[in-house]
């Protein structure tokens, strides 16, 4: 049988799908969790139990119906949809990633986005044959104007991605560059901005004045990691040749009630953002005292530089603080961690940890 199965593999499975890593996810167990941007906080009890009946009631015997286009109006309510836009639904912004690249996948198609960035972009691209042009942000993490608009004439991508603020390096662009990149993209210009809640600028106020820019977002930082609900709001006709190539029933009943009821709740969720804000700034002053070069953030991760980031890493994974270590993703962030805000006691054990392997 395992001949069989080595012969199957090596002839069926594509060589490129059998070259990859699947995405690793780091055992938590027992562990201050600071490695995944997820909101620290959980739903209050008194909201848990409410949330536990709601969820009982859900009628799990029927496929996702009228719940999912209730959701999908909470949504457009809670984000402000523009007038004329449309709305889809993604299991995660990741599935929204990989479902732009299916339906942009026209011959010679190219994926374009700034370098380091978020993974997602490169392996939609990958996975769905399409080429990927990263292009080097500048050693203090800024767009490269120039360079962009140079690849973007070079390459005539069908999809420029600009997360905004970006990961792993929570800073928001230079609007009057992006401008500059939306102006000179000949195909869609997609803003991520799965940062939002904790960003102190959107681009949604902007996004009506293109018809080739999409806005993307999450629930996932707002306190839903695990319900996975990402959407994406663009021109009525662009969004609705995008749905075409979504999977049917992509959300699932209990994650579409439980994303409606903490939609509910969203002054709950809005106090935990607040208090995490306040949380960045304390840790961005006690990194500053430790002696550490951190970046500036709009987001609910900090990107700080350590003399030795595999020996701190691993010494804070001893002291049960894990964060993730991005030094090896690309050359600019050599020395980098990256580090989640968490709860204010989470915050005060990681910084613990961190300075004792200094
Ligand atoms: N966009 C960016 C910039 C991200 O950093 C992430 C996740 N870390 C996502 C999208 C995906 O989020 P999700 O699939 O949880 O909605």
């Amino acid at each position: 049988m395992t001949a069989r199965l080595d012969r199957l593999i090596a002839t069926r499975i594509r060589q490129d799908v059998q070259g990859m890593h699947a995405y690793a996810i780091q055992d938590s167990r027992g562990m201050v969790k600071l490695d995944a941007m997820e909101n620290p906080h959980r739903l209050p009890p008194a909201l848990q139990r409410e949330l536990g009946e709601r969820l009982a009631s859900v009628a799990l015997n029927r496929y996702p119906g009228e719940r999912i286009e209730d959701l999908k109006q909470a949504l457009a309510k809670h984000a402000k949809l523009p007038a004329g836009f449309g709305l889809m639904l993604g299991n995660g912004s990741d599935e929204l990633i990989s479902l732009l690249a299916m339906a942009c996948d026209v011959p010679g198609a190219t994926i374009l986005a700034p370098v380091p960035g978020f993974v997602m972009y490169g392996m939609s691209a990958q996975l769905q044959g399409l080429k990927f042009a990263g292009v080097d942000l500048t050693p203090d993490f800024e767009l490269d104007e120039k360079a962009m608009l140079d690849a973007i004439a070079l390459h005539q991508p069908a999809i420029v991605y600009l997360a905004y603020p970006n990961n792993p390096t929570a800073n928001l662009w230079n609007d009057g560059t992006i401008e500059k990149i939306v102006e000179a993209a000949p195909g869609l210009v997609v803003i991520d901005e799965a940062y939002q809640p904790f960003a102190s600028r959107s681009y949604l106020d902007r996004v009506t004045r293109h018809e080739h820019v999409l806005l993307m977002r999450t629930l996932s930082k707002f306190g839903l990691a695990g319900v996975r609900i990402g959407y994406m709001m663009g021109p009525e006709r662009l969004i609705h040749e995008v749905d075409k190539v979504r999977p049917p029933y992509n959300i699932s009943v209990l994650n579409a009630e439980a994303a409606l009821f903490a939609l509910e709740h969203e002054d709950v969720f809005a106090a935990q953002a607040a208090d995490l804000k306040k949380e960045r700034s304390r840790l961005q002053s006690a990194l500053e005292e430790m002696g550490l070069k951190s970046w500036p953030s709009d987001a609910n991760m900090i990107l700080v530089r350590v003399p030795d980031p595999a020996a701190s890493f691993e010494g804070m994974k001893a002291r049960k603080v894990l964060v993730k270590n991005v030094s090896r993703m690309h050359p600019l962030l050599a020395g980098c961690l990256r580090l989640t805000v968490g709860t204010p006691d989470e915050n005060t054990q990681m910084l613990s940890a961190l300075q004792s392997t200094l």
